[in-house]
């Protein structure tokens, strides 16, 4: 069993309503853990995020808007992250989650794109990473990449589950790419062969809690401590120690949040 004090989560939503039962018991065991970023889905979010973030040493943040909530006055709302919220606290360490669902029909695509645009402009100009959410847009997303011309990007992909090829533009990117609970699915077959593919230092595990269980949790709510499953799937398939991936996940938690 991995010690707590090993795992990070870098991508909870423990701002989500489904957890407000269970939360003070929740934050007290991410308060020994070795890092929780808690990203934000929409507006609303921030301002809990922000409080938890004060009572919990162990947590940080990442702010912005998710793609599924992406509207013409998103744009507006970004001023204030620019202008109030980054500068309230160190704590916020990250612009997310962000990105593009072409899964979804509404927001539409145009939206979705400029939402990101300029939400990866005020990550850049903040010198902040990303938390990307990449759903059935990849070609979209490495085309503005170019449109914004960046030569590389900090940041993350949650929940990777992409092919190897992906894998190798996104890690020439410079970016990290995140494992989560479906990992630990039997029939994750992508997703494992890009979990042995990836460099050690490229790596970090998530929840995306409280969605996507792992497999051993599937009828309950995911939470940040389950990183440990995903964990020691992933130190399984790389033939490696789950203390020794633990330990390099953490290292590499520690480099991109500070
Ligand atoms: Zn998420």
């Amino acid at each position: 069993m991995l010690p707590d004090a090993l795992l990070t989560d870098c991508h909870a939503h423990l701002a989500d309503g489904r957890l407000a039962d269970c939360l003070p018991q929740v934050l007290q065991r991410c308060a020994g853990m070795g890092g929780v970023v808690v990203n934000a889905a929409q507006m609303a979010d921030w301002e809990t995020i922000g409080k938890m973030m004060e009572d919990v040493p162990t947590l940080q943040g990442a702010v912005g808007i998710h793609p599924w909530y992406a509207a013409e006055e998103t744009l507006k709302y970004l001023q204030v992250i620019d202008n109030q919220i980054l500068a309230k606290s160190e704590k916020w360490v990250a612009i997310g989650e962000i990105g593009l669902d072409f899964v979804v029909e509404t927001p539409s695509r145009k939206l979705q794109m400029e939402v990101m645009a300029a939400q990866v402009r005020l990550a850049v100009r903040h010198s902040l990473p990303v938390c990307l959410h990449i759903r059935k847009a990849w070609s979209t997303f490495f085309d503005l990449f170019k449109t914004l011309g960046l030569a590389s990007l900090k940041g993350y992909c949650h929940n990777f589950t992409g092919s190897r090829e992906t894998a190798r533009r996104l890690l020439d990117a410079g970016l990290h790419l995140s494992f989560g609970g479906q990992l630990t699915w039997p029939e994750a077959r992508r997703a494992r062969e890009a979990a042995v593919y990836v460099p050690a230092d490229s790596i970090l595990v998530e929840t995306d809690c409280p969605d996507l269980p792992s497999f051993s949790h599937k009828v309950e709510p995911s939470l940040p401590w389950h990183v440990a499953e995903t964990l020691e799937c992933m130190a399984e398939l790389r033939h490696m120690k789950a203390e020794t991936l633990a330990q390099q996940v953490l290292q590499n938690f520690q480099g991109l949040f500070g």
